[in-house]
C-alpha cells in the first residue's frame, strides 16, 4: 500500500503552459511581467487595491511589522498558538510580542482576551487565521479601532475563505499571505502582501527591494531586504490563482467527507464545520485526542505512518519555544488551552491532489490506531 503524503499539491492546469513562456520569453526574475499580473489579479481577488509579491510568507509579514515602524518600547498582540513567522521580526526590531491563548474550538485567538492586555505601549495586534475557521474580526476590529491600533492580518491559510462575507485578506492595514505547496495556491515558495494604503504598499515594495532608490539606485536612506518574487513563481501563481475557487469548493468537500467518516469517533475533537461568521475552509484537517485517551498526538502519528499515512503535529505555542526562553521571554507564562492541543492535535492529509479514497483510508486509520 503506498504511503499516503501529508499534502501533495495540484498542477494540472496552465502551471506549465506559463512557465514554458518564462523560458520561451527569457523572462525569469522579478522583473518578468507575470510578476504585476499576478499581483493584480489576486488584490483583487482579496478585494484590496495592492498587492507586492514577495519571497514567502515569513518575509511578508517581516516586511508588514518593518513598513508600521514596529521597534523597541512597541508591543503587539497576538495569539501564542501560530507560526513562528508571525514573531520573529517582532522580536528582532526590538519589540514585545504580547501572547494571547486561543479558543478551544476555534483554535484562533481568544479575542475576549484582547482588551485586558492592552497597555499604553500597544501599537498593533496581529491576526492568524488558524487551519480553517477566521478570527472573530468584528471584535478586533473594534477594538483596534477604540484604541488606535494597527491590525496585521496573517491569512497565510485562509485565501478563498471569508469572515461575514467580507474575504480573509481584508482586514488588515497590512494583510499577508504564503504560497508554500500546502496553500491553497502555491508558487513553490512565495508570498504577497495586500493593503489598500498607497503609502505602506510603496513602503512595502520598498523594503522587498533593498530599498533601492529611483533617483541614485544604489545609495540607500534605509536597510531592506531582497525579498523579491521570480516571474517563475508568478507563473505558477497565476495559473493556480484561475483555479482558486475549485480549489476551495474541493477543500471543504475534503473536509466534510472527513467529519462523515470521522463523526461518533468518541473522544476526537473534529474541527467546528460552521460559526455564525463563516464556514470551515478546512485548509488542513486537524483533530485533537481527548483527555480519556492514553496516548498523546506524537503517539498518534506515530501510529499513523506505521498504517502509511502521513500526519503533522500542531503548531509548538510560543510562549513554550525554547529560543525565547534563553532570551529571557515569556518564562512564566502559562496559556493551557494552546499547551493542550499543542500536545494532543495534529492534521491528516490535507493536499489539493488528496482523492476521496485517500480520505477514506486515512479516517480508516484513525479510527484503527484508536481502538
Ligand atoms: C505557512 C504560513 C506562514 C509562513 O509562510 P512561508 O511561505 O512558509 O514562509 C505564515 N503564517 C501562517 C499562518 C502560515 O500558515
Amino acid at each position: 500500500m503506498s504511503f499516503i503524503p501529508v499534502n501533495e499539491p495540484l498542477l494540472d492546469g496552465n502551471e506549465k503552459k506559463y512557465l514554458v513562456e518564462c523560458i520561451d520569453t527569457g523572462w525569469i526574475s522579478s522583473e518578468g511581467p507575470f510578476v504585476k499580473q499576478f499581483e493584480e489579479k489576486f488584490a483583487a481577488s482579496v478585494g484590496r487595491r495592492h498587492g507586492i509579491a514577495v519571497s514567502n510568507g515569513t518575509t511578508a509579514l517581516d516586511a508588514a511589522i518593518c513598513a508600521l515602524d514596529i521597534g523597541p518600547g512597541d508591543e503587539v498582540i497576538m495569539p501564542t498558538f501560530t507560526i513562528i513567522s508571525c514573531i520573529t521580526q517582532i522580536v528582532r526590531a526590538g519589540a514585545s510580542p504580547v501572547l494571547i491563548d486561543c479558543d478551544p474550538v476555534t483554535w484562533n485567538m481568544d479575542v475576549s482576551r484582547i482588551e485586558e492586555r492592552i497597555t499604553p505601549r500597544t501599537r498593533a495586534i496581529m491576526v492568524v487565521h488558524i487551519y480553517g475557521l477566521p478570527t472573530e474580526m468584528d471584535v478586533v476590529l473594534d477594538i483596534a479601532h477604540r484604541h488606535g491600533l494597527k491590525v496585521i492580518e496573517d491569512a497565510a491559510e485562509m485565501l478563498g475563505q471569508t469572515y461575514r462575507g467580507q474575504p480573509c485578506g481584508s482586514f488588515g492595514d497590512l494583510s499577508t499571505f504564503s504560497f508554500y505547496p500546502n496553500k491553497h495556491v502555491t508558487t513553490g515558495e512565495g508570498g504577497m502582501i495586500v493593503t489598500d494604503d498607497e503609502e505602506l504598499a510603496e513602503r512595502c515594495r520598498s523594503l522587498r527591494n533593498l530599498c533601492f532608490q529611483s533617483e541614485r539606485r544604489f545609495v540607500h536612506e534605509e536597510l531592506g531586504w531582497n525579498m523579491r518574487m521570480s516571474n517563475l513563481q508568478a507563473a505558477l501563481g497565476l495559473a493556480q490563482l484561475e483555479r482558486l475557487d475549485e480549489f476551495v469548493a474541493r477543500k471543504r468537500a475534503m473536509g466534510r467527507l472527513y467529519s462523515q467518516l470521522l463523526e461518533g469517533l468518541g473522544d476526537v475533537e473534529l474541527p467546528l464545520a460552521k460559526a455564525d461568521y463563516a464556514e470551515n475552509i478546512y485548509w488542513v484537517y486537524g483533530v485533537v485526542l481527548g483527555d480519556r485517551i492514553a496516548f498523546d498526538a506524537k503517539e498518534a502519528m506515530q501510529r499513523l505512518a506505521t498504517h502509511g499515512i502521513g500526519s503533522r503535529p500542531f503548531f509548538w505555542p510560543m510562549h513554550e519555544q525554547p529560543v525565547f526562553h534563553r532570551m529571557g521571554l515569556f518564562e512564566n507564562e502559562r496559556h493551557p488551552v494552546s499547551e493542550r492541543i499543542a500536545r494532543r492535535g495534529f492534521y491528516l492529509p490535507s493536499g489539493m491532489a488528496l482523492s476521496d479514497e485517500q480520505i477514506t483510508r486515512s479516517a480508516e486509520a484513525l479510527k484503527e490506531i484508536l481502538n
